[in-house]
């Protein structure tokens, strides 16, 4: 992986906008624009948000090439992109976030403000994978009584990863491994982005990124963490 964080094959293909998945501890852009995290569904508008923090929210949506971003540990940064009306937005969504309709109210947001379900592209950057995210077999239950989720992806036995450069965790409590970022995918494909609009990274922040990007790695082994800043900007 590049000093500059993983590329999206998606948002590369857009020369209107800039984009980043920062590793863990760079600074974010000076002119960034993001909010008081909450790992709710609350999204508002780049201006809201400047100075940085000014309201609680967990997705931004562009405004004015402002870049938006979002910072995180093992949640999932999911950068938007309407390739026709050039809006971008940032979101943070850990799993309660994703439960709470985060993905739902920037798409909401983004279609209010022109974009179309039809040409939004959606990349999921660096989080933690199925391979090091062990979920409580009730909390899993819980999700599976929701009529409005799309089907979960998730495995008793812990998935190997080959692609792991750090020991993947270890079982704590005899849960499940949940596959958080298919259940983004999924939301999104209710919502109707179309699946060659979706990219998923696939980079676990657990046993594949840079160190000092997971929260969770951190409580295991309380080797220090820093977050990761994700975030996009229209050029135009
Ligand atoms: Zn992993």
């Amino acid at each position: 992986m590049s000093h500059a964080g993983p590329r999206s094959t998606l948002l590369d293909a857009l020369p209107w906008l800039d984009y980043a998945f920062q590793p863990a501890g760079q600074p974010v852009p000076a002119d960034a624009a993001y909010g008081q995290q909450r790992h709710s569904a609350q999204v508002v508008l780049a201006t809201q948000n400047l100075p940085p923090k000014s309201c609680e929210s967990d997705g931004v949506i562009g405004e004015n090439q402002l870049p938006v971003a979002i910072y995180t540990a093992d949640c999932l940064p999911v950068l938007f992109a309407d390739s026709q009306q050039h809006q971008v937005a940032a979101v943070h969504a850990g799993l309660k976030g994703t439960l709470s309709g985060i993905l739902n109210s920037a798409i909401d947001a983004l279609l209010a403000r022109g974009a179309s379900t039809e040409t939004l592209q959606v990349a999921i950057g660096p989080a933690i994978g199925p391979c090091c995210y062990e979920l409580g077999k009730d909390l899993v239950a819980q999700m599976q009584q929701r009529t409005d989720l799309p089907a979960l992806q998730w495995a008793s036995q812990q998935p190997h990863n080959s692609a792991a450069i750090r020991p993947q965790a270890h079982a704590h409590h005899q849960g499940i491994w949940f596959d958080l970022p298919h259940l983004a995918r999924g939301l999104l494909l209710q919502r109707g982005i179309l699946a060659e609009h979706i990219e998923v990274l696939n980079v676990c922040t657990y046993c594949m990124a840079e160190s000092g990007s997971s929260y969770r790695y951190n409580t295991h082994f309380d080797s220090g963490y820093q977050s990761r800043f994700s975030w996009i900007r229209c050029r135009d």
